[in-house]
Protein backbone atom coordinates (compact mmCIF):
# COMPACT_ATOMS: atom_id res chain seq x y z
CA UNK A 1 0.00 0.00 0.00
CA UNK A 2 1.21 3.17 -1.00
CA UNK A 3 2.37 6.37 1.84
CA UNK A 4 -0.34 8.76 2.07
CA UNK A 5 0.17 11.72 0.28
CA UNK A 6 0.44 15.12 1.75
CA UNK A 7 -0.53 16.99 -1.05
CA UNK A 8 -3.54 19.41 -1.54
CA UNK A 9 -5.57 20.10 1.03
CA UNK A 10 -4.75 17.62 3.68
CA UNK A 11 -0.57 18.99 3.31
CA UNK A 12 -1.76 22.53 3.64
CA UNK A 13 -4.03 21.95 6.80
CA UNK A 14 -0.52 19.95 8.11
CA UNK A 15 1.19 22.90 7.57
CA UNK A 16 -0.56 25.21 9.43
CA UNK A 17 -1.72 22.85 12.08
CA UNK A 18 2.09 22.08 12.81
CA UNK A 19 2.79 25.61 12.80
CA UNK A 20 0.28 26.48 15.08
CA UNK A 21 1.25 23.46 17.59
CA UNK A 22 4.51 25.22 16.79
CA UNK A 23 3.26 28.83 18.58
CA UNK A 24 2.90 30.37 15.80
CA UNK A 25 -0.40 31.94 13.94
CA UNK A 26 -1.70 31.73 10.79
CA UNK A 27 -2.95 34.82 8.70
CA UNK A 28 -5.96 36.17 7.02
CA UNK A 29 -5.95 34.48 3.80
CA UNK A 30 -5.06 31.29 5.62
CA UNK A 31 -7.97 31.57 8.04
CA UNK A 32 -10.44 32.25 5.36
CA UNK A 33 -8.92 29.37 3.30
CA UNK A 34 -9.45 27.43 6.40
CA UNK A 35 -13.03 28.76 6.97
CA UNK A 36 -14.17 27.94 3.19
CA UNK A 37 -13.09 23.98 3.15
CA UNK A 38 -16.03 22.24 1.76
CA UNK A 39 -15.65 18.27 1.71
CA UNK A 40 -16.51 16.26 4.81
CA UNK A 41 -13.33 14.52 4.45
CA UNK A 42 -11.30 18.13 4.50
CA UNK A 43 -13.63 19.41 7.57
CA UNK A 44 -12.82 15.93 9.60
CA UNK A 45 -9.12 16.64 9.31
CA UNK A 46 -9.12 20.10 9.77
CA UNK A 47 -11.55 18.90 13.06
CA UNK A 48 -8.30 16.16 13.86
CA UNK A 49 -5.79 19.14 13.96
CA UNK A 50 -7.94 21.23 16.05
CA UNK A 51 -8.32 18.74 18.52
CA UNK A 52 -4.60 18.55 18.52
CA UNK A 53 -3.91 22.30 19.19
CA UNK A 54 -6.37 22.29 21.79
CA UNK A 55 -4.70 19.00 23.95
CA UNK A 56 -1.21 20.82 22.86
CA UNK A 57 -2.30 23.99 24.94
CA UNK A 58 -5.08 23.42 26.88
CA UNK A 59 -4.60 19.46 28.06
CA UNK A 60 -7.66 17.91 28.90
CA UNK A 61 -9.41 20.59 30.91
CA UNK A 62 -12.41 21.57 30.23
CA UNK A 63 -13.52 25.29 31.71
CA UNK A 64 -17.16 25.05 32.83
CA UNK A 65 -19.48 28.32 32.67
CA UNK A 66 -23.13 29.49 33.85
CA UNK A 67 -24.80 32.16 34.00
CA UNK A 68 -27.69 33.88 36.30
CA UNK A 69 -29.68 36.35 34.66
CA UNK A 70 -29.60 39.77 36.94
CA UNK A 71 -32.11 42.28 34.55
CA UNK A 72 -34.29 40.36 32.31
CA UNK A 73 -36.16 41.76 29.17
CA UNK A 74 -37.10 45.21 28.05
CA UNK A 75 -33.82 45.86 26.70
CA UNK A 76 -34.19 48.68 24.90
CA UNK A 77 -31.13 47.87 22.06
CA UNK A 78 -32.22 46.30 19.20
CA UNK A 79 -30.26 42.97 18.73
CA UNK A 80 -32.76 41.12 16.49
CA UNK A 81 -31.37 37.20 17.55
CA UNK A 82 -32.76 38.62 21.21
CA UNK A 83 -35.68 37.57 22.73
CA UNK A 84 -34.80 40.43 25.73
CA UNK A 85 -34.90 43.33 23.20
CA UNK A 86 -38.08 45.57 23.78
CA UNK A 87 -38.27 45.77 19.62
CA UNK A 88 -39.74 42.42 19.64
CA UNK A 89 -42.83 40.89 20.92
CA UNK A 90 -41.38 37.30 22.29
CA UNK A 91 -43.21 36.73 25.68
CA UNK A 92 -39.58 36.89 27.36
CA UNK A 93 -39.55 37.42 31.11
CA UNK A 94 -39.18 40.94 32.18
CA UNK A 95 -37.87 41.97 35.61
CA UNK A 96 -35.70 44.43 37.45
CA UNK A 97 -32.38 43.75 38.98
CA UNK A 98 -31.81 40.80 41.11
CA UNK A 99 -31.75 40.23 44.91
CA UNK A 100 -28.67 38.46 46.47
CA UNK A 101 -30.18 35.33 47.32
CA UNK A 102 -30.89 34.54 43.51
CA UNK A 103 -27.33 34.89 42.77
CA UNK A 104 -25.85 32.70 46.06
CA UNK A 105 -28.15 30.42 44.78
CA UNK A 106 -26.59 30.20 41.70
CA UNK A 107 -23.17 30.17 43.14
CA UNK A 108 -23.94 27.18 45.48
CA UNK A 109 -24.84 25.19 42.82
CA UNK A 110 -22.67 26.12 40.25
CA UNK A 111 -20.16 24.99 42.60
CA UNK A 112 -22.01 21.97 43.79
CA UNK A 113 -20.99 20.96 40.00
CA UNK A 114 -18.06 22.28 39.65
CA UNK A 115 -18.58 25.30 37.30
CA UNK A 116 -15.51 27.81 37.70
CA UNK A 117 -17.57 31.18 36.66
CA UNK A 118 -20.51 32.42 37.56
CA UNK A 119 -22.01 35.59 35.23
CA UNK A 120 -24.42 38.23 36.19
CA UNK A 121 -26.05 39.02 33.40
CA UNK A 122 -28.43 41.89 32.46
CA UNK A 123 -30.45 42.73 29.43
CA UNK A 124 -30.10 47.09 29.24
CA UNK A 125 -27.99 49.00 27.21
CA UNK A 126 -24.94 49.30 29.81
CA UNK A 127 -23.74 50.98 33.05
CA UNK A 128 -22.63 54.39 33.92
CA UNK A 129 -21.70 55.79 37.14
CA UNK A 130 -24.90 55.81 39.74
CA UNK A 131 -27.00 53.96 42.33
CA UNK A 132 -27.09 50.82 39.49
CA UNK A 133 -23.65 50.55 39.83
CA UNK A 134 -23.63 50.83 43.71
CA UNK A 135 -26.05 47.79 43.38
CA UNK A 136 -24.41 45.69 40.95
CA UNK A 137 -21.12 46.56 42.67
CA UNK A 138 -22.49 45.17 45.66
CA UNK A 139 -24.08 41.94 44.09
CA UNK A 140 -20.60 41.59 42.53
CA UNK A 141 -18.62 42.23 46.18
CA UNK A 142 -20.91 39.20 47.43
CA UNK A 143 -20.23 37.12 44.73
CA UNK A 144 -16.62 37.38 44.83
CA UNK A 145 -16.29 37.39 48.79
CA UNK A 146 -18.59 34.21 48.83
CA UNK A 147 -15.64 32.44 47.01
CA UNK A 148 -17.73 30.00 45.65
CA UNK A 149 -17.54 30.80 42.19
CA UNK A 150 -15.18 33.32 39.87
CA UNK A 151 -17.17 36.11 39.94
CA UNK A 152 -18.12 37.72 36.12
CA UNK A 153 -19.99 39.78 34.70
CA UNK A 154 -21.89 40.46 31.06
CA UNK A 155 -23.51 44.05 31.97
CA UNK A 156 -23.46 45.87 28.54
CA UNK A 157 -21.35 48.78 27.29
CA UNK A 158 -19.96 51.12 29.45
CA UNK A 159 -18.74 55.15 28.65
CA UNK A 160 -16.05 55.44 31.34
CA UNK A 161 -12.86 54.14 32.97
CA UNK A 162 -14.30 54.44 35.99
CA UNK A 163 -17.03 51.88 35.59
CA UNK A 164 -14.73 49.05 35.23
CA UNK A 165 -12.61 50.29 37.29
CA UNK A 166 -15.51 49.96 40.13
CA UNK A 167 -16.63 46.68 38.57
CA UNK A 168 -12.61 45.20 39.35
CA UNK A 169 -12.41 46.78 42.67
CA UNK A 170 -15.86 44.95 43.50
CA UNK A 171 -14.06 41.87 42.85
CA UNK A 172 -15.12 41.14 39.37
CA UNK A 173 -12.52 38.85 37.36
CA UNK A 174 -13.93 38.40 33.86
CA UNK A 175 -16.21 40.42 32.05
CA UNK A 176 -18.25 39.41 29.40
CA UNK A 177 -19.07 41.40 25.91
CA UNK A 178 -19.56 39.84 22.39
CA UNK A 179 -18.30 41.33 19.79
CA UNK A 180 -21.65 39.12 18.10
CA UNK A 181 -20.38 39.22 14.44
CA UNK A 182 -17.52 40.83 12.15
CA UNK A 183 -18.09 44.91 11.86
CA UNK A 184 -19.20 44.52 8.49
CA UNK A 185 -21.74 42.47 9.35
CA UNK A 186 -22.77 44.05 12.47
CA UNK A 187 -25.46 46.83 11.49
CA UNK A 188 -27.53 43.91 10.11
CA UNK A 189 -28.25 42.71 13.30
CA UNK A 190 -28.03 46.11 15.52
CA UNK A 191 -28.48 49.41 14.89
CA UNK A 192 -29.23 51.35 18.51
CA UNK A 193 -25.18 50.93 19.12
CA UNK A 194 -22.20 49.94 16.98
CA UNK A 195 -19.23 47.43 17.02
CA UNK A 196 -16.81 50.35 17.79
CA UNK A 197 -19.09 51.23 20.94
CA UNK A 198 -18.43 47.43 21.67
CA UNK A 199 -14.61 47.90 20.92
CA UNK A 200 -14.64 51.05 23.26
CA UNK A 201 -16.00 49.04 26.23
CA UNK A 202 -13.21 46.46 26.05
CA UNK A 203 -10.51 49.23 25.88
CA UNK A 204 -12.25 49.52 29.15
CA UNK A 205 -11.85 46.68 30.85
CA UNK A 206 -8.47 45.62 29.72
CA UNK A 207 -6.71 48.91 31.06
CA UNK A 208 -8.91 48.43 34.33
CA UNK A 209 -6.84 44.40 34.02
CA UNK A 210 -10.13 42.40 33.68
CA UNK A 211 -10.27 39.30 31.79
CA UNK A 212 -11.93 39.41 28.86
CA UNK A 213 -14.99 36.78 27.41
CA UNK A 214 -15.70 37.80 24.15
CA UNK A 215 -17.27 36.01 21.01
CA UNK A 216 -20.30 36.01 19.09
CA UNK A 217 -22.73 34.53 17.28
CA UNK A 218 -23.47 32.17 14.47
CA UNK A 219 -26.38 31.71 12.35
CA UNK A 220 -27.49 34.87 11.77
CA UNK A 221 -26.84 35.00 7.85
CA UNK A 222 -22.97 35.81 8.01
CA UNK A 223 -21.20 34.47 5.38
CA UNK A 224 -18.24 32.44 6.22
CA UNK A 225 -15.70 35.10 5.61
CA UNK A 226 -17.91 37.49 8.56
CA UNK A 227 -17.32 34.38 10.82
CA UNK A 228 -13.55 34.43 10.17
CA UNK A 229 -13.30 38.81 10.14
CA UNK A 230 -14.75 38.18 14.07
CA UNK A 231 -12.38 35.37 14.91
CA UNK A 232 -9.79 37.62 13.63
CA UNK A 233 -11.06 40.87 15.14
CA UNK A 234 -11.26 38.63 18.70
CA UNK A 235 -7.58 37.37 18.64
CA UNK A 236 -6.76 41.51 17.83
CA UNK A 237 -8.44 42.01 21.20
CA UNK A 238 -7.07 39.84 23.22
CA UNK A 239 -9.73 37.66 24.32
CA UNK A 240 -9.34 35.30 27.05
CA UNK A 241 -12.47 33.66 26.59
CA UNK A 242 -14.40 32.95 23.67
CA UNK A 243 -18.03 32.32 23.46
CA UNK A 244 -19.19 30.76 19.98
CA UNK A 245 -23.52 31.19 20.45
CA UNK A 246 -25.54 29.55 17.63
CA UNK A 247 -28.85 31.08 16.69
CA UNK A 248 -31.34 29.05 18.36
CA UNK A 249 -34.36 31.36 16.41
CA UNK A 250 -36.75 32.81 18.97
CA UNK A 251 -40.65 33.44 17.84
CA UNK A 252 -41.29 37.05 17.78
CA UNK A 253 -37.22 37.70 16.14
CA UNK A 254 -36.36 39.18 12.99
CA UNK A 255 -34.46 36.24 12.95
CA UNK A 256 -37.38 33.75 13.42
CA UNK A 257 -37.24 32.05 10.18
CA UNK A 258 -33.68 32.46 9.92
CA UNK A 259 -32.70 28.15 8.12
CA UNK A 260 -30.84 26.82 11.13
CA UNK A 261 -26.65 25.77 9.93
CA UNK A 262 -26.08 22.49 9.24
CA UNK A 263 -23.92 20.34 12.17
CA UNK A 264 -20.66 20.01 10.30
CA UNK A 265 -20.48 24.00 9.52
CA UNK A 266 -20.87 24.55 13.27
CA UNK A 267 -18.04 22.10 14.10
CA UNK A 268 -16.20 23.36 11.18
CA UNK A 269 -16.12 27.09 12.49
CA UNK A 270 -15.32 25.96 16.24
CA UNK A 271 -12.44 24.20 14.63
CA UNK A 272 -11.18 27.47 12.37
CA UNK A 273 -11.46 29.50 15.66
CA UNK A 274 -9.21 27.18 17.44
CA UNK A 275 -6.98 27.63 14.84
CA UNK A 276 -6.97 30.99 15.15
CA UNK A 277 -7.05 30.98 18.66
CA UNK A 278 -5.07 28.90 20.06
CA UNK A 279 -4.52 29.42 23.40
CA UNK A 280 -7.99 30.89 24.43
CA UNK A 281 -10.88 29.29 26.40
CA UNK A 282 -12.97 28.60 23.37
CA UNK A 283 -16.83 28.26 24.38
CA UNK A 284 -19.39 27.00 23.19
CA UNK A 285 -22.72 28.57 24.56
CA UNK A 286 -26.75 29.03 23.71
CA UNK A 287 -27.96 26.80 20.93
CA UNK A 288 -25.43 24.00 21.04
CA UNK A 289 -28.16 21.61 22.00
CA UNK A 290 -31.17 22.31 19.44
CA UNK A 291 -28.38 22.88 16.54
CA UNK A 292 -25.77 20.16 17.20
CA UNK A 293 -28.47 17.38 18.55
CA UNK A 294 -26.05 14.18 18.74
CA UNK A 295 -23.12 15.63 17.13
CA UNK A 296 -22.71 17.70 20.86
CA UNK A 297 -19.95 15.85 22.17
CA UNK A 298 -17.64 16.60 18.91
CA UNK A 299 -17.16 20.27 19.77
CA UNK A 300 -14.52 19.11 21.87
CA UNK A 301 -12.77 17.12 18.84
CA UNK A 302 -13.21 20.59 17.12
CA UNK A 303 -11.43 22.33 19.60
CA UNK A 304 -13.94 23.69 22.10
CA UNK A 305 -11.74 23.61 25.50
CA UNK A 306 -15.19 25.24 27.78
CA UNK A 307 -19.11 24.70 27.98
CA UNK A 308 -21.83 27.10 29.10
CA UNK A 309 -23.80 24.85 31.73
CA UNK A 310 -27.30 25.34 33.07
CA UNK A 311 -30.13 26.86 30.89
CA UNK A 312 -29.26 30.03 29.05
CA UNK A 313 -30.63 33.55 29.31
CA UNK A 314 -33.92 32.62 27.23
CA UNK A 315 -33.74 29.18 25.83
CA UNK A 316 -33.18 25.80 27.90
CA UNK A 317 -30.17 23.77 27.76
CA UNK A 318 -29.65 20.09 28.30
CA UNK A 319 -29.33 19.41 32.12
CA UNK A 320 -25.60 19.73 33.74
CA UNK A 321 -25.73 16.54 35.25
CA UNK A 322 -25.82 15.63 31.22
CA UNK A 323 -22.91 17.69 30.50
CA UNK A 324 -20.69 16.56 32.97
CA UNK A 325 -21.70 13.10 32.29
CA UNK A 326 -20.70 13.65 28.84
CA UNK A 327 -17.18 15.25 29.88
CA UNK A 328 -16.88 11.93 31.78
CA UNK A 329 -17.13 9.83 28.80
CA UNK A 330 -14.80 11.71 26.83
CA UNK A 331 -12.37 11.40 29.51
CA UNK A 332 -12.59 15.00 29.86
CA UNK A 333 -12.00 16.87 33.34
CA UNK A 334 -14.44 19.77 34.30
CA UNK A 335 -12.52 20.57 37.14
CA UNK A 336 -10.49 24.26 36.05
CA UNK A 337 -9.74 25.58 39.12
CA UNK A 338 -7.07 28.16 37.75
CA UNK A 339 -8.06 31.62 37.71
CA UNK A 340 -5.34 33.16 36.13
CA UNK A 341 -5.34 32.01 32.55
CA UNK A 342 -1.80 31.48 32.89
CA UNK A 343 -1.59 28.66 30.28
CA UNK A 344 -2.53 31.62 27.78
CA UNK A 345 0.26 33.72 28.77
CA UNK A 346 2.88 31.31 28.82
CA UNK A 347 1.62 28.68 26.45
CA UNK A 348 2.12 26.14 29.27
CA UNK A 349 0.11 22.88 29.71
CA UNK A 350 -2.05 22.55 32.39
CA UNK A 351 -0.93 19.37 34.26
CA UNK A 352 -3.68 16.77 33.86
CA UNK A 353 -5.86 16.53 37.31
CA UNK A 354 -7.22 12.44 37.77
CA UNK A 355 -10.71 12.16 37.60
CA UNK A 356 -10.92 10.91 41.74
CA UNK A 357 -9.84 14.65 41.95
CA UNK A 358 -13.65 15.65 40.89
CA UNK A 359 -15.96 17.71 43.25
CA UNK A 360 -17.88 16.98 40.44
CA UNK A 361 -17.94 12.80 40.89
CA UNK A 362 -20.67 13.63 43.08
CA UNK A 363 -23.57 14.58 41.21
CA UNK A 364 -22.46 12.18 38.66
CA UNK A 365 -24.50 8.74 38.79
S1 LIG B 1 -28.31 41.14 23.12
FE1 LIG B 1 -28.05 42.35 25.00
S2 LIG B 1 -28.03 44.49 24.28
FE2 LIG B 1 -28.92 43.27 22.61
S3 LIG B 1 -31.15 43.32 22.96
FE3 LIG B 1 -30.39 41.47 23.97
S4 LIG B 1 -30.02 42.08 26.09
FE4 LIG B 1 -30.18 43.98 24.87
Amino acid sequence: MSERSFDGNNGRLAQLGNRVLAGGTIDRGEALWLFELESAADIFDLLAWANRIREHFKGNKIHLCSIVNAKAGACSENCSFCAQSSFHQTGSPRYGFVDPEPVQEAAEEANRHGVTALGLVAAWKGLKEGPMLDEVCERIQELSQGGKVRADASLGIMKSQAVADRLKQAGLECYGHNLESSKRFFPSHCTTHTYEDRIETIGYLKKAGLKICSGGIIGLGETREDRCDLALALREIGANVVPINILNPVKGTPFENNPPLQPMEILKTIACFRFVLPRQEIMIAGGRTMNLRDLQSMIFMAGASALMVGNYLTTLNQSVEKDLQMLKDLGLDPDWDKHDFEDQDTGTKPEPIEFRKRRVETVIA
